[in-house]
């Protein structure tokens, strides 16, 4: 993908209202030119976007609660279908259901699509929104998910809706609303993958940086679990009567905690530890969760080798230990072609009047997946917002609509190459 054809150099007009910070508004182009055409319809489109946001905030969507990640889902997708969006639900038993959406050229295309991706599920429980449903205060919105990332659905359902009313890109655009991030995407990992790989170029809208910065780059993740079985006996027999697994797992967290690595950009983090009965019994059992963060995906196996090891390791006669993964995060690694997206992201993004970089982020998301498929990734093109995971979680009102400005052009430029 050369990135230098991807920017262009055209005023897009601007809303003057108080959703959009952007001041710019020279218009240099055709009125029928679809950039200026979609960007006009979303500068429009603010309050729209935020009665959608306040619905899908307003609907507790935990991840492992089928049903209510797909209620969100019908919101979208009866948001969707009535522009005419055709919207067809990859099934799921376990957890939601993926939807996804297809706006497609006027003319017909085979192309590979651009795809935009967003998870609809939030680490929030039932009743959370009834507690506190979304609010409007200043220049900012509050509620459960509003920003990680409600608000990045609600963003590329509206970019969706401005390309269809416009006659589409130059090739497909796919939306893609997945069902189960915050647990690592258990079911909708398979899609994504599948989607991703066939896609020209993915853009994920994860909720954009406090500096307003999207994010080039995430580590890979692996939430493990080590179960220690050990042998019960009485605290007072001889050594050796017993196998106590207490002690076996406090050798292997050691060992565990001194393969994290800096330099290299490598954590490891025992972070949930229990075991034993009663005071006065040998340890029959331990457990430990640990969280393993890396850069790189070529470290994940030789970390994994290791940990191996240290699990397999008989620090006490008699106790062994397993190895369990609880959950998985691939990195998003920049390659070149990803760099050239983020470059015509950041020249679109100017063209609405966003001043903005790219952030690394130590967090883990899909697009981790959808990058290790080596198709061209960018990451946090949501709205800008901070506090994610906690009850002071807002958005920034401003920037709903140039963000999904920025997103629409950044898809036009990339379906041109
Ligand atoms: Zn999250």
């Amino acid at each position: 993908m050369g990135a230098a054809r991807c920017i262009r150099n055209v005023g897009i007009p601007s809303d003057s209202g108080t959703l959009n910070s952007s001041k710019r508004g020279v218009k240099t182009m055709s009125e029928n030119d679809i950039e200026v055409r979609v960007t006009a319809e979303l500068a429009a489109a603010g309050e729209a976007m935020l009665a959608l946001l306040e619905k899908l905030v307003n609907t507790d969507s935990p991840s492992r609660d089928k049903a209510g990640v797909d209620r969100v889902g019908a919101i979208i997708r009866s948001f969707l279908e009535a522009e005419g969006i055709p919207v067809e639900a990859v099934a799921n038993h376990g957890f939601g259901d993926v939807l996804k959406a297809s706006v497609m050229p006027a003319a017909g295309s085979n192309a590979p699509p651009v795809l935009l991706m967003g998870h609809r599920d939030t680490v929030f429980p039932l009743g959370e929104a009834e507690r506190r449903p979304f609010r409007r205060d200043g220049a900012r919105a509050y509620g459960p998910g509003v920003g990680d990332m409600k608000a990045g659905l609600v963003v590329n359902a509206f970019v969706l809706r401005a390309l269809k009313r416009h006659g589409g890109a130059d090739r497909p655009v796919v939306g893609l609303f997945t069902a189960d991030e915050e647990i690592g995407s258990p079911s909708s990992r398979p899609v994504i993958e599948r989607e991703a790989a066939a896609a020209a170029a993915v853009f994920n809208s994860q909720p954009g940086r406090a500096n307003g910065n999207v994010v080039t780059g995430r580590k890979g993740g692996m939430f493990l679990e080590l179960v220690v079985e050990g042998r019960a006996a009485h605290s007072g027999a001889p050594p050796g009567t017993g196998a106590s697994a207490i002690e076996a797992v406090a050798r292997k967290v050691i060992a565990l905690h001194a393969l994290a690595d800096a330099g290299s950009g490598i954590s490891l983090n025992v972070g949930v530890l229990n075991g034993g009965e009663v005071v006065n019994m040998v340890a029959p059992r331990a457990r430990a969760e640990f969280d393993l963060r890396y850069v790189k995906l070529a470290d994940r196996a030789p970390m994994l080798e290791k940990i191996d090891a240290i699990v397999a390791a008989e620090d006490v006669k008699g106790a062994r230990a397993s190895l369990g993964v609880m959950s998985e995060f691939l990195p998003f690694e920049q390659s070149a072609d990803s760099k050239a997206l983020f470059d015509c992201y950041v020249g679109a993004a100017a063209d609405v009047g966003l001043q903005l970089g790219g952030d690394f982020s130590g967090g883990c998301a899909d697009s981790g997946f959808a990058a290790a498929t080596g198709t061209p990734t960018l990451c946090g093109t949501g709205p800008i917002g901070a506090g994610y995971h906690t009850p002071d979680e807002y958005i920034e009102l401003a920037t709903v609509v140039p963000r999904a400005q920025a997103l629409a052009l950044a898809v036009l430029r990339a379906g041109r190459l």
